[in-house]
């Protein structure tokens, strides 16, 4: 017997990465690939690197692709930067910052943290003091991730900036923009980001398996001077023009293919668009939890309600609750694939993707399956949490 027969209708994937894939980019997938002698590959390799550098808004900095997944972009930044007498300060977000520290460590690599205070962001005044403390000009880098996926909290990259600058220090400022960008506007030369860190699978509306940065003259130089020993993430290697070089072996083409479809969506909505309605469906989220949250068994995880994601909302459950049975039910009765919690949040928290290829209807269906399985859990919520949502979106 089939232990998983064929469900009518659609599944509604709300996890905070892999996210949807819209048609157009399926449709674009589902290609031969070429000969890496195919005069149509370049062309759409440089549409990919141009759509990445308009989307992250820089005219300086390089964008270079890999065949790998956020955590290979991540490598790419360790092992370029950091060697023997370069730290990286990771500023505590939770568990992303703590993995791609826990990363660094594991390559040999030291690293200063600053604390994590759950459902807070990054500790700006920590991260100056850090710097200032760090009289040896010791850390070459500042890691900081935007949106912690698991925490549902994005941190305030300009106020970061101002406290790097304010420290005096020459540290490189090193952005993760994985679970934000596509979501919420972000400028890498307004910043003056020197890495940006990206991958497909969320805002951008890609399979997984495809990591990017984004680096600019001052990284490069750094990068240069490091005598980290490194082949396949180095950045001096990919910056060829033979697309066999620039990736280190054969292009991952599909994923190229898809690409060049999913920017060309973004920017046919336009940015100001594809920001504003994440906001809303943000917006109509948060409505819904407000409303749920009023049973006192759930609350939103992130204390700061302005510093509450766009593309992922993070609900804390009471000692009694099992999120991951509400996960089950959310799933197997209701349709709604939903994610849970990672690290020290596992057990805690059950999470609301929101970001790439969705509409009000989308979210308004998985928000009424995420309310009859709490109803069927007999989880006490207060009343209305969709409706909320309704009147919210209602409003516009
Ligand atoms: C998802 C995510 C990553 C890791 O990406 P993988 O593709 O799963 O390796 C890194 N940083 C942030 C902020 C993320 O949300």
């Amino acid at each position: 017997m089939n232990p998983f027969p064929r469900i009518p209708g659609q599944r509604s994937l709300h996890s905070p990465g892999p996210t949807r894939l819209p048609d157009e980019v399926l449709h674009a997938m589902g290609r031969q690939p070429m000969d890496l002698a195919d005069p149509r590959l370049d062309p759409i390799i440089t549409a990919c690197e141009a759509g990445l550098k308009r989307l992250l808004h820089t005219e300086q900095a390089d964008v270079l692709m890999y065949a790998a997944n956020g955590h290979g972009a991540w490598e790419a930044a360790i092992v370029n930067l950091l060697g023997p007498g370069r730290a990286a300060l990771v500023p505590g977000t939770g568990h992303f910052s703590e993995s791609w520290a826990l990363q660094t460590e594991a390559l040999g690599c030291k690293v200063l943290r600053t604390p994590w205070v759950e459902g807070r962001p990054i500790d700006v005044q920590a991260v100056e003091q850090a710097l200032r403390d760090d009289i040896r000009r010791e850390i070459v880098a500042v890691f900081s991730v935007h949106t912690d996926t698991a925490s549902g909290v994005t941190s305030d990259l300009q106020a970061l900036r101002a406290a790097l600058d304010a420290s005096g220090h020459p540290a490189l400022f090193v952005v993760d923009v994985v679970a934000s960008l596509g979501v919420v506007p972000f400028d890498m030369d307004a910043l003056r980001a020197d890495v940006v860190i990206g991958a497909s699978q969320k805002g951008l509306m890609l399979p997984p398996g495809l990591g990017f940065v984004a680096i600019n003259e001052r990284a490069r130089a750094s990068a240069e001077a490091n005598p980290m020993p490194r082949f396949y993430w180095d950045w001096g290697r990919r910056r060829d023009a033979l697309s066999y070089r620039k990736f280190c072996g054969t292009p991952p083409m599909n994923l190229l293919f898809g690409m060049q479809a999913a920017l060309q969506l973004i920017f046919a909505e336009g940015l100001d668009s594809v920001f504003a309605r994440h906001r809303q469906l943000a917006g109509a989220v948060h409505a819904a939890v407000q409303g749920w949250s009023e049973g006192d068994a759930l609350s939103f995880f992130c204390q700061e309600p302005t510093r509450r994601s766009f593309s992922v909302t993070a609900v804390a459950v009471r000692q009694d609750v099992d999120p991951e049975a509400l996960r089950s039910v959310a799933r197997e009765r209701f349709q709604v694939a939903l994610s849970g919690g990672l690290g020290p949040l596992a057990g805690r928290v059950f999470r609301i993707g929101h970001m790439g290829d969705i509409n009000a209807a989308m979210v308004l269906g998985a928000l009424g399956g995420v309310e009859a399985a709490l109803r069927a859990q007999g989880i006490p919520i207060g009343q209305g949490g969709v409706q909320r949502a309704v009147e919210f979106l209602a409003r516009g």
